[in-house]
């Protein structure tokens, strides 16, 4: 697939055409962001560039609505006084010395005890992951509940860590939240229960989907925004 990309004002898109027998030149927006044309032969590529630019607003939409992240914050150094968020909360580091790995949140810290086994991101890190499958179980069950209406039921509610998601549905129902929203405000965390609760009436992002979203939860593009804010 050959990359190219188009300008709009501000706005720079790269997209990736496929040449295909077909008879059709169809649009497909990924999860990862990744726009693909797949166009007939000898579609002339000023022609694509044209649809693509006419097609432009549709595109970002689409991307917009995948629940993607790229995370653009400078990478944490895992040193004392150094600031974490739990929860939407800020804390500050402290690492002690110690004879077992372990965790403790007290006031605004958080108390990493390291054996020396471990280095401080990967205790950190299955920290967030164990209360991650605590909290988002706890979290996602009102809801799970409340989506019995409409005669659907995840298949199970999953914790793993994803490089640019914040969730996903999978098409036999599976529900996987990723623990780096452990990160942030509840509400965030919740906004992306419900996002992936609805893929399991409308697996698009069509209109159906937006409709049943503001329904369950009318104020999710606050969190939307907040999420993007705080760790994207
Ligand atoms: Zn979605």
């Amino acid at each position: 697939m050959k990359k190219f990309s188009i300008r709009v004002g501000e706005i720079k898109l790269y997209y990736y055409l496929e040449i295909r027998e077909r008879k059709t030149l169809g649009i497909s927006v990924y999860p990862n962001l990744r726009v693909v044309i797949r166009a007939p032969m000898n579609t002339d590529l000023d022609l694509i560039r044209k649809k693509v630019k006419s097609k432009l607003l549709w595109i970002l939409k689409q991307q917009n609505f995948f629940l993607s992240f790229e995370p653009k914050s400078p990478p944490k150094k895992f040193i004392n006084g150094e600031s974490h968020l739990f929860l939407g909360k800020e804390y500050k580091l402290k690492i002690i010395k110690s004879k077992k790995d372990l965790i403790k949140k007290i006031d605004n810290q958080i108390i990493v005890y390291q054996s020396g086994k471990n280095e401080v991101q990967k205790i950190m890190k299955q920290w967030y992951y164990t209360n991650a499958r605590i909290k988002f179980y706890n979290l996602a069950m009102p809801y799970v509940r409340k989506f019995r209406k409409y005669k659907v039921e995840p298949e199970s509610i999953e914790v793993r860590w994803m490089k640019s998601r914040w969730g996903s549905c999978t098409l036999n129902n599976r529900i996987i939240l990723n623990p780096e929203l452990m990160k942030a405000p509840v509400g965030c965390i919740e906004y992306v229960i419900v996002h992936e609760l609805c893929h399991l009436v409308f697996k698009n992002h069509n209109s159906d989907f937006f409709k049943l979203q503001n329904k369950e939860m009318p104020d999710w593009e606050k969190w939307k925004h907040r999420l993007e804010k705080l760790l994207a």
